[in-house]
Order: C-alpha cells, then sequence, then structure tokens
C-alpha cells in the first residue's frame, strides 16, 4: 500500500505532465507548471531557471513575479541564491533573505528583491545540474524537511520536461533571441590526440526516469533480479569476446565488470524499492546517495569509480526499461560520440571501429574512458560546457584533438581541410614507418641515440614498432596511477620485467616513481599545496617516505638480474639529494649481495636535470653520475618560473630562445667534458624543431614519446650536424622572446624535415 504523501506526490507530479501534453506553446505551459508548483507548496512567486553554455543560467520561466524590469535574466553560477544552488548541487531554504550574507551583499542581483522567504532546488540531469528550481514568499516562512522533498521530487519531473526535444527547442530559440548565439568551433581539452570526422550520435543511453513510486514491491525486486542478471552475463558476454588485445584498458573493463556484480550496491537498490520506489529510481536514488557521499571526498580514485558507476547505473535502468540494444544501432561508417561523461564500457557498446572521435562535456585524462579510448586510436576532446545540448545527432561534427577543437557543422572548406589531414597524415604515418630499418644517422655521419618514453603497457609496443635503440625514460608513476592500490614488490617486478623483455638487449632507464603535483596516485590523499609543481613531489616524497622507494629499487634490481639496470632519480635539487638516494639504493644492493641473491650485470645510476639549482652544482654532481637525462618540461616551467599546466601561460615563453637554450648548452657542455651520457627525456626531444636546436647545441642523445619517433628521426636524417652547430652559435646571442621562426625557416631553406 502506498502512504497518502505518497499518494498525492504521485498525482501532482501526474498532474504536471498531463500540463505538458497538453496543446499550446511551451511557455504558457512552462507557468502553468510553475503556477501549479507554487499552489502546491503555499508560494507567491516560482521561477525556474535553466544552465546555459560557461556556467550561466538563464531565466527560463516565471510566475507570480512583481513586473521588474530590472530582474537579471542572467546569473553566474554561484551568484546569489539560484548561483549558489547550482553551484553547490544542493537545496536552500532561506526563512528571511534580508538575513542572509549572500543577498545583503549583493542585492543589485535583484533576484528576490520583493520577497522574503525562498527556497530553491537544484534540477538535475544525470546528476548535473541543468536548472534551478525556486519559490519565493512575500512573508517570512519556515520550510519543512518534507517541503524540501517535495519540491525535489518535483524538480526531476521538470528535468523530464526540460530534456523534452519541445523543451529543448524553445531553450535554443530563447537562448539565440537574447543574444547567447550557439557556437559552431569550441575549444576543449584534447585528452587524446588525432583527427576525426563524423556523424555525431549524442549518447543519451539513460533514460530519465519517470515512474518514482510503485505499489507492488514484489513485482519491482524481481524486476530488479531479472535485469541485474540479464545486464551481467550480457557485460561478461560482450567484454569476453571483444578483441581488445591486453593492457590497461582490459583491466579497467574487468573492474568495472566487478563493480556491476557489486553486492552491496545491489542490497541498496532493494532496500529503496522497499522503501516505496520503483525499481528505476531506486537505482537512482543508490546513484545519488553514492554521489553525495564520494562526491566531496578528495579521493580521486572514488570520483573516478563515480564515472564507472553512473555507467553501470545507467545500463541496468535501461535493462530496466527493456530498450536496451546490445549494441548501439547506428548506421553511419563514420561516428563522433557527444557524451556528458562516459563510463568505459558505454564506449565499448559502439562498434569502435565505426568511432573517429568522442566528445565529453566532463572529463579528466584519468578518466577510464579516455584510456580506453586512447587504446583505440579514438581522439577525444573533454571538458567542455554544454556541448551536450550544442550538439544534435546527426549533425557533422570534425575534431581536431591536436589543437583542441571541435567544429560543428564545418563549412564545406573546413570539411575539406579535415578531411585533407586525415588523409596526409595517413601517407606521412606510411612514410615514417617505412623509415623504420634506417638508421638516425645525420647527414653527416653522426650517430643520434634514438629512445622512446613508455609509460601505459601500450607504449611498449613502440619498442617494437619504432625500432628504437631503447627506453630512454620509463615513467613508473604510471603503473602506479592506473592501478586501484599502491603495487607491491612482487607486482612491481612483474611490471619492470615485463618491459626488460620486451626490450631484450636495449637499454633501458627506469625513472624512480615520479608523483606528485599533476601525476596523483588515486589511492592516496594529498594534503591542497599552494604551489604543488615545486612542493612535496617526486624525490622530495620517495625519500621521506623511503619504504616506498626501497621496494622500489628492491623491484627494479630483481627485474633487471643478469642484466644492465639503468635507474634515474627525478626532481634532484643538489649533490646531497642525489647521493643520499644513491645510498639507499647502495643499502639495497647490499642486501641483496649478502643474501646471495642473483644480481643484475651492472647497475649505472643518473639523475633528471629538472631544477635549476643542480646546473650550478653538475661540476661535483657530474663525476658522482653515471648518466643525466634532461627534463625539459619541468625544466622549462622553474627556468621561466612559468606553470607548465596553465594554459593561459602555455605560450607565453618558448623554449627556442636564447635564455633557454643557453642553459640546454651549458648542461650538456659540462655532460661532455665529463663524459658522461647525457640525453633529453622532455617534450623538446619529440618536437622536431626542438630536437634539431638542440643537435645544434651537441645533444646527441633522445628519448622522444612514441608517437613522435618517426619524425624526429626523419628530422635527424635530414640534418647536418655541423652546419646546424654554426647556425646556433649565431641564435644564442640573439634577444628575441622566440627564435622558433628562425629555426623553421633555417629548415625548409636546408631541406630538413620537420613534419
Ligand atoms: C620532464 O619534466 O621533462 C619529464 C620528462 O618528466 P615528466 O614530464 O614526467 O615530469
Ligand atoms: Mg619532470
Amino acid at each position: 500500500m502506498q502512504s497518502p504523501a505518497i499518494k498525492e506526490a504521485f498525482s501532482l507530479l501526474k498532474q504536471l505532465r498531463q500540463v505538458m501534453d497538453d496543446t499550446g506553446r511551451v511557455p504558457e505551459k512552462l507557468s502553468h507548471i510553475l503556477e501549479i508548483i507554487s499552489d502546491k507548496m503555499q508560494a507567491d512567486a516560482a521561477v525556474c531557471y535553466v544552465t546555459v553554455d560557461d556556467n550561466y543560467l538563464e531565466l527560463f520561466a516565471s510566475c507570480g513575479l512583481l513586473p521588474d524590469n530590472s530582474r537579471r535574466l542572467r546569473l553566474r553560477y554561484n551568484e546569489g541564491m539560484i548561483g549558489e544552488i547550482a553551484e553547490s548541487k544542493r537545496s536552500l531554504v532561506i526563512d528571511n533573505i534580508w538575513l542572509y550574507p549572500k543577498f545583503a551583499s549583493q542585492p543589485e542581483l535583484a533576484e528576490e528583491k520583493d520577497f522574503k522567504s525562498f527556497i530553491g532546488v537544484p534540477v538535475l540531469q544525470w546528476n548535473r545540474v541543468v536548472g534551478v528550481l525556486a519559490l519565493y514568499n512575500f512573508s517570512e516562512i519556515k520550510r519543512s524537511q518534507e517541503d524540501v522533498e517535495l519540491l525535489e521530487t518535483m524538480a526531476m519531473v521538470l528535468a523530464e520536461i526540460l530534456l523534452s526535444e519541445e523543451v529543448s527547442e524553445y531553450k535554443k530559440l530563447l537562448i539565440k533571441a537574447r543574444g547567447l548565439s550557439t557556437k559552431d568551433k569550441i575549444k576543449g581539452l584534447c585528452l587524446n590526440k588525432g583527427y576525426g570526422i563524423g556523424v555525431a550520435v549524442v549518447h543519451r543511453r539513460r533514460q530519465s526516469v519517470t515512474n518514482i513510486f510503485a505499489e507492488d514491491k514484489e513485482k519491482e525486486l524481481r524486476r530488479l533480479e531479472i535485469a541485474h542478471h540479464q545486464m551481467n552475463e550480457d557485460l561478461d558476454a560482450k567484454l569476453n569476446s571483444t578483441k581488445l588485445g591486453i593492457g590497461e584498458h582490459v583491466d579497467i573493463l574487468d573492474t568495472y565488470r566487478m563493480f556491476a556484480k557489486d553486492k552491496g550496491w545491489y542490497a541498496k537498490i532493494a532496500d529503496n524499492i522497499k522503501g516505496g520506489l520503483t525499481a528505476e529510481a531506486a537505482v537512482e536514488r543508490a546513484y545519488e546517495d553514492m554521489w553525495n557521499r564520494l562526491s566531496q571526498s578528495s579521493d580521486n580514485y572514488m570520483k573516478e569509480r563515480l564515472h564507472d558507476l553512473r555507467d553501470v547505473a545507467d545500463r541496468l535502468q535501461a535493462y530496466l526499461s527493456g530498450d536496451y540494444n546490445r549494441a548501439v544501432d547506428v548506421t553511419a561508417k563514420d561516428i563522433i560520440i557527444v557524451a556528458k561523461t562516459m563510463g568505459p564500457a558505454e564506449l565499448m557498446d559502439y562498434d569502435y571501429t565505426r568511432v573517429r572521435g568522442l566528445i565529453l562535456e566532463d572529463g579528466t585524462p584519468t578518466m577510464h574512458v579516455a584510456i580506453v579510448a586512447k587504446a583505440l586510436n579514438i581522439p577525444v576532446l573533454a571538458k567542455i560546457k554544454g556541448v551536450f545540448s550544442e550538439i544534435q545527432s546527426g549533425q557533422t561534427v570534425a575534431i581536431d584533438g591536436n589543437e583542441g577543437f571541435a567544429y560543428i557543422n564545418p563549412t564545406p572548406q573546413v570539411e575539406a581541410d579535415f578531411r585533407k589531414k586525415i588523409a596526409q597524415k595517413e601517407e606521412l604515418r606510411k612514410k615514417l614507418a617505412a623509415l623504420r630499418n634506417l638508421p638516425a644517422k645525420t647527414l653527416d655521419g653522426i650517430d643520434i641515440g634514438l629512445y622512446v618514453n613508455v609509460g601505459l603497457p601500450m607504449d611498449f609496443d613502440y619498442i617494437e614498432t619504432t625500432n628504437c635503440d631503447g627506453v630512454g625514460l620509463y615513467r613508473t608513476e604510471i603503473p602506479f596511477m592506473t592501478s586501484d592500490t599502491m603495487p607491491d614488490v612482487e607486482k612491481q617486478v612483474t611490471y619492470y620485467k615485463d618491459l626488460m623483455d620486451r626490450c631484450g638487449d636495449k637499454k633501458v632507464i627506469f625513472r624512480s616513481l615520479d608523483v606528485g603535483s599533476d601525476k596523483l596516485l588515486p589511492y592516496w590523499a594529498y594534503a591542497g599545496e599552494t604551489n604543488p609543481a615545486i612542493g612535496w613531489r617526486s624525490i622530495r616524497i620517495t625519500l621521506d617516505r623511503r619504504a616506498i622507494l626501497r621496494k622500489q629499487l628492491r623491484a627494479f634490481l630483481l627485474a633487471a638480474v643478469g642484466k644492465e639496470l639503468n635507474i634515474m632519480f627525478p626532481m634532484i635539487s643538489d649533490l646531497a639529494e642525489f647521493e643520499d638516494a644513491k645510498e639507499t639504493l647502495k643499502i639495497e644492493l647490499d642486501k641483496d649481495k649478502c643474501k646471495g641473491q642473483p644480481l643484475p650485470k651492472k647497475v649505472n645510476i643518473g639523475l633528471m636535470i629538472e631544477v635549476p639549482s643542480v646546473i650550478f652544482q653538475l661540476d661535483d654532481i657530474l663525476p658522482k653520475a653515471d648518466f643525466i637525462s634532461v627534463g625539459t618540461n619541468d625544466l622549462a616551467q622553474f627556468i621561466f618560473a612559468c606553470d607548465r599546466g596553465n594554459p593561459k601561460l602555455s605560450e607565453r615563453y618558448d623554449v627556442l630562445s636564447a635564455p633557454f637554450l643557453n642553459v640546454m648548452k651549458t648542461i650538456v657542455d659540462k655532460a661532455n667534458a665529463a663524459g658522461v651520457y647525457c640525453s633529453v627525456c622532455g617534450e623538446m626531444a619529440s618536437n622536431p624543431i626542438e630536437a634539431l636546436a638542440l643537435i645544434g647545441l651537441g645533444y646527441r642523445n633522445f628519448s622522444s614519446s612514441g608517437s613522435a619517433f618517426g619524425k624526429v628521426k626523419s628530422m635527424i636524417r635530414s640534418v647536418n650536424t655541423e652546419e646546424i652547430s654554426d647556425y646556433m652559435q649565431l641564435l644564442l646571442k640573439s634577444t628575441r622572446d622566440s627564435l622558433r621562426p628562425q629555426l623553421i625557416a633555417y629548415a625548409y631553406d636546408h631541406g630538413i624535415e620537420i613534419y
């Protein structure tokens, strides 16, 4: 039996839906809905704001407001009380707004100046704010918890209404009429490079929950059981049969499957059903509870898990509604998927051989769907606010994953340019692949050591495909970052041995754990630091948490038994730090010797040159180092005092300028004088024009990303070292802020290939 309160809510929701089903113009119907809500909640006025691009809210519908031309139609998130609800995603009740600091300090917003009491709730779709519903009263009244819950339930229906095609169209017209044009070229954050063009498929697997309360609990529990069972069976079949190869993306999909079978989550949904909800609403409530708990957490691992949970919840709801297709039926040959956010398994619902790009409103580089997309070579653009409502299924969309742009309905010219770029890229790929078995030798016969940087297991393929000289940088933090827990020694040995085996006799340089700053371990709590790039990171952490370093060094020694082992310490700031790290390695090595443990054939110890202070101590450090490798990414950020992750600064300073190049010259000159092996493993080694300048300064070893390897090799094979050295002597004296144009012109004039 349903309680009277549930029955009443049920009939109210029916009434609201009925209004939308009636004929009539959208604005009047929306006002009517607000009137019903106002009436039910005994309010004097009601407003509905909707979210538009870039964290803005537009007044969408209202009732009972006094005519007031000064009322703001547009509010930013966190502006006023409406903005506060949108920002916090939480309901807000204020008995007397004149005593509320946020209102009192910004009365110019004029959003509620005629009233005294306020109650507002976020309108959520997929747990994202799509609007705010708020009520006002002229007199001071106290709202109860039941009032809040009732308004939240009505907001669920409003969310469903806002999603309808009729209302979406009206919203677009309104936004246009207010001069907030929709865009056709949008900037996003690039999570995987590449070009793609195709027909947009707006990913809307999830149906919004329309039936909230159920009378027959047993029936709902049975529906849940059947849907849950079917979903897991299908997931097992799909993810087992997909030819995904091996790698971290497969681990992600396996973890996801375990998640879908989680008993605790299932029990929570069943409990919600027992409380009177339909199975669909029970899944949603279980998700929201989890979201409320985990979204506040500073633990990134937990936050990433929320995406997986969203995916599983959507999937289960689709099975409950009976409209689940095993594979999403899309006919176009080339598709671009547009989603608010996505779980890794959702991407696999599409025929991924036809997916040419993925655009996400949300997204982080460590997001699971991004890792899977990368493994499948799909360009990914993320963090584009409003894109989900901006792009319609069927529109043509082009993604430039290199520059980070998406073009909606590109002009024939842009489309032609894209197709040309894609064809050229393919041609270049073939041309560079043909260099595979040719040496990295300059025109004047100088051999250049050309290595690859690796991190993810999928990077290991580059060792064979590029035919490189070895691995110049293994970023060991990457397997740590993509694990669910800190890998123990045994697990680490398998990672490191796997790499050693893949490399055979080729050189491998292991870098000790380089975490902190932008590289966070999901299972580790970080205290927020004001300046994380110069904070507690990298070797500073591992020297302070010595056990972590010792375990890693032990794993290196075990993985390299009988072979040459190269260990490099990152972010070393002075000789003492390097000696401290070396001493730790010596202790582990001595322990192994005492135990009679088989050892590596030879152990070389080096350091990264990333912190400017070590450059001033190179005369003392070089005699104690077997090799050095310049991390130009960090070094440049410290030399220019310029955050490498801040897009506002990304083009402000150029490594191709005399200050930085002179620093680079000092390093290589000193290493050469001391007879110490010196390489570059930062991004400069992956950029042909920058690597060209470095050859001119005397660098002879580079470790580049696998994807850039062919381009760098091609540059090397077309350069004359003596000539470029002479030219660099001139450039080093220049006071220009960038020498890039000069170097590019030089390359063209001398037939040097810089793709
Ligand atoms: C660098 O700083 O140049 C480097 C290679 O290290 P990472 O990019 O991993 O910080
Ligand atoms: Mg670095």
